[in-house]
């Protein structure tokens, strides 16, 4: 008998029709023998509604109350799941982040899973129930307070249950079929990736894949836990994400030398312009933003043009931080010298990922020929052992995408991508 955890995304349970045929899923999975236990995301697209919501009442609403509102969102589809479940004549019994242990930081809205401690969890899986657990919040060790793990958090809650539960397997629902060679929405002809290694995940999901979030990858590849990515419209065999050494071929001269291409429009670029060419300067400017609790991606600091000694620094991060990062800087525009500030948020980041890229040269001329070739301007620079970013003007991320898919022959020859929700998650 396996241990199974579950994830399903707010758009496999999007509404009653969505909940029940989600419940017969669990249910066959528990008459195969299995004991089963199922993270769930809020329904379709509340979180966001909910948001909607808080900021009418509130342009700052805060974090506490916040997260308090959010997780109602989970509590709901937890709730009507377990009883659609009941109707198949199954047992299931629903529980709060809180109630399942998953325990947290104080830090509302990005709260860090701390230790899961799922004592009712197990009992109640002794008792041959099903448990249904709200998925992206907990509770705060030190205040007590609910807390949520940021958006697209039920996915790390599910392999944090699945780690702390000593699972099998834990499989991640949404409305594709696995992780693909990019999105298929942007690249009709991206191919499904059968198998993909943590670090590859990893990459992805911090490029900008939103298929797994980061934190989720981070958590498994820790405590080694095969995730299984598949749709909940389907029967299909998903994607596997594994250690390295599950895949075959790795040190193969055979194996695909790129994953895949992930892009990012969540971005944008500050530029700080005329910062004097003198030690400390970029340790002042990032010192700022690191106190504003901003996290900085890419970074580029020109040379400075002899003539002025003075140079300019551009860095990327996340937009909802746009308007902060400004500010703390201007504050201290005196002190630190520069000239002005440029900002744009009309940017995007388009990322090629692949651990055959270690042992491959030219992966890199490939890719700017092709980017090159498609008419688009490179911005900006970033890699990694097993990552090249570039940035790009937002209009021409489809494009860019669509550039790299094709160069490294990633088109598959037949469409095999069906997206079946609308939301995207
Ligand atoms: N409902 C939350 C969100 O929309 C958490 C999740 O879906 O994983 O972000
Ligand atoms: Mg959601």
């Amino acid at each position: 008998m396996a241990l199974v955890v579950q994830k399903y995304g707010g758009s496999s349970v999007a509404d009653a029709d969505g909940v029940k045929r989600v419940a017969q899923r669990i249910v066959a999975t528990k008459k195969a023998g299995n004991d089963v236990v199922v993270v769930v995301s809020a329904m379709g697209d509340t979180t966001d509604d909910l948001i909607d919501m808080a900021k009418q009442v509130s342009p700052l609403p805060p974090g506490r109350e916040l997260d308090m509102l959010l997780t109602a969102g989970e509590r709901i589809s937890m709730a009507l799941l377990a009883m659609a479940i009941a109707n198949l004549g199954h047992e299931a019994r629903s529980f709060t982040g809180s109630q399942a242990g998953v325990i947290t930081d104080g830090s509302h809205g990005k709260a860090k899973i701390i230790d899961v401690t799922p004592g009712r969890i197990r009992t109640a899986l002794d008792e041959g129930s099903i448990c249904i657990v709200a998925g992206f919040q907990g509770v705060s060790q030190g205040t007590k307070d609910i807390t949520t793990l940021g958006r697209g958090g039920s996915d790390t809650t599910a392999v944090a249950l699945a780690a702390a539960l000593d699972a099998d397997v834990c499989e991640i629902y949404s409305d594709v079929d696995g992780v693909f060679t990019a999105d298929p929405r942007i690249v009709p002809a991206a191919r499904k990736i059968p198998k993909i290694s943590y670090e590859e995940m990893l990459e992805m999901a911090a490029s900008g894949a939103k298929i797994l979030h980061l934190r989720c990858v981070e958590y498994a590849r820790r405590y080694n836990i095969p995730i299984h990515v598949r749709s909940s419209f389907s029967q299909k065999e998903g994607t596997w994400v594994v250690d390295s050494s599950e895949i075959e071929g790795q040190d193969d001269m055979e194996q695909a030398i790129i994953s895949g291409v992930a892009h990012d429009r969540s971005e944008a670029k500050i530029t700080v312009v005329g910062v004097p060419d003198k030690p400390g300067e970029a340790a002042a400017i990032f010192t700022v933003l690191s106190e504003a609790e901003i996290n900085i991606d890419m970074i580029v600091q020109n040379v400075s043009a002899a003539s002025t000694g003075r140079t300019d620094i551009s860095f990327t991060l996340p937009s909802t931080d746009g308007q902060s990062a400004l500010t703390a800087l201007n504050k201290l525009k005196e002190r630190i010298g520069f000239e002005s500030l440029r900002y744009d948020d009309r940017i995007g980041k388009v990322s090629l990922i692949g651990a055959g890229m270690r042992s491959h040269p030219g992966v890199t001329a490939t890719l700017f020929g092709a980017i090159a070739d498609a008419g688009v301007n490179i911005e900006m620079i970033s890699t990694s052992e097993i990552r090249i970013s570039v940035v790009v003007a937002q209009d021409d991320i489809d494009t860019a995408v669509a550039a790299a898919h094709h160069a490294f022959d990633l088109d598959a020859e037949q469409v095999e991508a069906v997206v079946y929700g609308g939301t995207g998650r």
